[in-house]
């Protein structure tokens, strides 16, 4: 009776390791999370950002040709957006669904990223694929052309917002709903 007290015992103390071990492990995700850079998807004129979003972030992921319309042609919305100094991102050309997953040639991302340039008055140097869905052959092609890419990862380690329907917009990653109200706590 006493040995097999002792056992529970052990099989207590182990699963109590385990249980600090992990608490540690998402309050440090916690903690990258909350002092990375944070950053909005689908910036633009035609998607209807509230302010709020905007000026919280420090990235804006902005859609250069959304609805067939270019950001262009706003010169008010560009002038507004230059005007709080943020990293600004080209995220796909017209952001169709999984817009990079087929192949896309250096003319196509060109009709984008000469239309953010209309914008802002500078050429894009960094991307980010719409969904996150980009080719192997579409990386090459946007490392050829000098892109740097926003993969994945970002994702897990810093607070990822969206533009769509003022934080009532969810996204699935790995069967949980991500909505900006709960990015905002984690
Ligand atoms: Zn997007």
């Amino acid at each position: 009776m006493i040995k097999e007290g002792k056992w529970i015992h052990r099989v207590l103390k182990k699963l109590l390791i385990i249980l600090i071990f992990i608490f540690v492990l998402i309050f440090v995700l916690w903690l990258v999370r909350f002092f990375m850079p944070r950053q909005l998807d689908d910036v633009s004129p035609e998607v209807g950002c509230s302010e709020e979003l905007i000026e919280k972030s420090d990235i804006l992921i902005v859609i250069p040709l959304f609805n067939n319309k270019s950001i262009a042609e706003n010169k008010t919305w560009c002038d507004y957006i230059l005007s709080l100094n943020k990293t600004l991102v080209l995220h796909g050309v017209y952001h169709t669904y999984k817009e990079f997953d087929e192949a896309r040639s250096e003319d196509y991302i060109n009709l984008g990223a000469k239309e953010f340039e209309k914008c802002f008055g500078f050429y894009p140097e960094i991307f980010e694929a719409p969904q996150m869905a980009l080719s192997d052959e579409n990386s090459e092609t946007l490392k050829r052309m000098g892109f740097r890419i926003i993969g994945k990862s970002n994702e897990v380690f810093s607070k990822v917002y969206h533009c769509q329907e003022y934080g009532k917009f969810r996204v699935r990653i790995g069967g949980i709903t991500i909505t900006n109200k709960l990015i905002d706590f984690f």
